[in-house]
């Protein structure tokens, strides 16, 4: 508790994770969770701990050749030859030492290199399974600051704890027990400054937690700040908000050196005087154990071999700050980890889809994204073959019931039918082989046009491809690339119009010819003559489907067999296109101001 509230914190505005968290970290049970990361792999973790715990108990072998040598060399009948043997055994121990963690730091290497490619698979895969609600309000950059850097140096950690572990922890306490066993006055007498050096350290290390948070915090939204001045530079530039992006970043960046620094005050006078104890014992030794010695209660031989064993303790330690300072990092990085883990999944349902046909029905549904409403009691029953158009104003949650029946999330009240069945009893899957939709905002991945196309069926071939393109009347612009289908559409496929991009995706939905079609707002970026051509399409991939268009267009929808009016969540209207107009209602009036819109266009000509 005595960092919280800290002095000096910069500004306070790190994010909101504050609070109760003053707890010290504890850094056993992080090492174990690190160990827990990699236990798919525990046969060759087994095999670096082996040969780790080998090479520390042989990192001794100098030193206690030293310490032999020594207490042998002084006495009356010094034996040469033992002597000789304990010096060649010492250098041996120092190979075999070297080779044993090299193995083991190869080994964990191998271990932690397969398992952050796990945690990145598994988060990748989760991102799959979390409702959309969840990655739309997270900032892209977050993520992947999680995904790529975050999960980077939790495998550095990760590779390097077995072997370190292995020499900060087992041969202190090897060496320990050697220096008891010879003679424990002299052994305590180099063990306390050293105890005292190591509390301070963890002392330090308690208070630099809160800065550590909020600098991985800060770290985040650097990522997200770069992201997105890179991704949103046009609408920064269009509204002369390049000077005001900046200086928000620069904010930013002076936060990231001002925890830095406060951070620097805070560990160099406690990390230094740390170091001036936790290398004091050779000093004490000498200075108090000559005394002991010259007053006859102590040995010279044990002298000697003691300050020779004492120099190897000093290099251990060393380890042990390192390794500590790690875990400490790997504590933060877990957490942050977890916090994506923990996002619950969807449920994902068994049954394999024996779905008696493709009509789709919404009983008495309802949907929040948190606290507000976004769709109430909606319920229609959409026979297989027809075609159902949702219309409404901006917001109105129509976009919303296209994504629910593909449980991008799901319901919180009521149920969604497809053939009967209850889409979440559905394996997700299987239910997407049922599903082909034409997004609002159409994402076009970075690989060529016919990889993108392919997204409606993988492994189809190339005259398929073109087939749909055709189809969606896609091939022409297509075919004017300079690479044709070859052609890199780069990251999100910036380089093409509205429509275009469209109708790459009406050519996907194409290509995957699935029962049930879902259209949201496919003419809304189009121009007149790229309207028609849409229009086209859609009406060529509607053939023969289930249907459900959501249209501003309002012409585009003139012969479905049922329109449904919504508004701010709720069906207003409902009935056919002369029926709607016939009531005098919301959608007349919608109509009627479209009409003249379309009047005063084609007048415009
Ligand atoms: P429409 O497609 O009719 O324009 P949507 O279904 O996209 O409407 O959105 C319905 C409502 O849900 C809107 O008020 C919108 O602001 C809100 N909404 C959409 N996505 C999210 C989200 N990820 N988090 C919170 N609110 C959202
Ligand atoms: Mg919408």
């Amino acid at each position: 508790s005595d960092t919280a509230g800290g002095a000096g914190h910069p500004d306070g505005q790190t994010g909101g994770r504050k609070g109760g968290q003053a707890d010290g970290v504890q850094l056993l049970p992080v090492a174990l969770r690190l160990l827990a990361l990699m236990r798919r792999r525990r046969g060759l973790l087994w095999l670096s701990v082996l040969c780790g715990t080998l090479a520390a108990i042989l990192s001794l072998s100098p030193y206690l050749a030293i310490a032999y040598v020594l207490v042998n060399a002084v006495s009356a009948s010094a034996d040469w030859s033992a002597i000789l043997l304990a010096g060649l055994a010492g250098m041996a121990g120092v190979l075999a030492e070297k080779l044993l963690f090299g193995l083991s730091t190869y080994l964990s290497h191998r271990v932690a290199f397969a398992t952050q490619r796990d945690l990145r698979y598994e988060l990748a895969g989760k991102l799959a399974r979390v409702p959309l609600g969840f990655t739309d309000s997270r900032s892209k950059g977050e993520i992947r600051n999680t995904m790529v850097d975050e999960i980077e140096v939790l495998e550095d950690g990760m590779a390097h704890l077995v072997p370190e572990v292995s020499a900060a922890v087992i041969a202190p306490l090897i060496t320990l027990a050697v220096m008891l066993l010879i003679d424990w006055q002299l052994a305590v007498l180099m063990i306390l400054p050293m105890a005292v050096g190591m509390w301070m350290m963890g002392r330090m290390m308690k208070d630099a937690e809160e800065p550590t948070r909020d600098y991985l915090e800060i770290q985040s939204r650097m990522a997200t700040t770069s992201a997105e001045m890179a991704d949103g530079i046009a609408t920064v530039r269009a509204f002369n908000q390049d000077e005001q992006a900046s200086h928000r970043a620069g904010r930013i960046f002076a936060q990231m050196r001002d925890l830095s620094n406060e951070w620097l005050e805070r560990a160099i006078i406690p990390g230094t005087a740390a170091q001036v104890l936790l290398t004091s014992h050779l000093m004490l030794l000498g200075s108090a154990g000559l005394i002991m010695t010259a007053a006859g209660w102590v040995d010279l031989g044990v002298f000697a071999a003691f300050l020779a064993v004492a120099y190897g303790f000093g290099d251990l330690f060393a380890a042990i700050q390192g390794i500590s300072h790690r875990l400490f990092r790997q504590h933060e990085l877990l957490e942050r980890l977890d916090m994506l883990r923990d996002v619950p999944e969807l449920s994902r349902g068994t049954k394999a889809p024996a779905l008696a046909d493709a009509s789709i029905t919404f009983e008495e549904v309802g949907f929040a994204y948190g606290a507000r409403e976004v769709l109430s009691s909606v319920s229609f029953h959409l026979p297989e073959g027809r075609c159902l158009a949702l219309v409404g104003p901006s917001g109105s949650g129509k976009t919303t019931v296209a994504r629910l029946i593909g449980r991008f999330q799901d319901a919180d009240k009521g149920t969604i039918r497809i053939g009967g069945q209850d889409v979440r009893e559905l394996d997700p899957e299987e239910l997407h082989r049922h599903l082909a939709y034409v997004f609002q905002d159409v994402f076009l991945f970075d690989g060529t046009v016919a990889d993108n196309i392919r997204l409606g069926r993988a492994g189809a071939s190339m005259e398929e491809v073109e087939a749909a393109a055709r189809a969606a009347r896609a091939h022409e612009f297509i075919e004017s690339l300079p690479e044709g289908y070859e052609t890199r559409l780069g990251e999100r496929g910036l380089g093409l119009s509205g429509g275009e991009r469209q109708r790459i995706s009406i050519a996907r939905a194409i290509l995957k010819d699935a029962p049930v079609l879902l259209l949201d707002e496919a003419t809304a970026f189009a121009d007149p003559e790229n309207e028609a051509l849409i229009q086209d399409a859609v009406a060529g991939l509607a053939r023969g489907r289930t249907v459900i268009v959501i249209a501003h267009r309002l012409h585009t929808i003139a012969n479905v067999d049922e329109i449904l009016v919504l508004d701010e969540g709720r069906i207003v209207e409902r009935g056919s296109h002369a029926d709607l107009v016939a009531a005098g209602g919301l959608f007349a009036s919608m109509w009627d101001a479209y009409e003249s819109v379309r009047s005063f266009r084609h007048a415009a000509g």
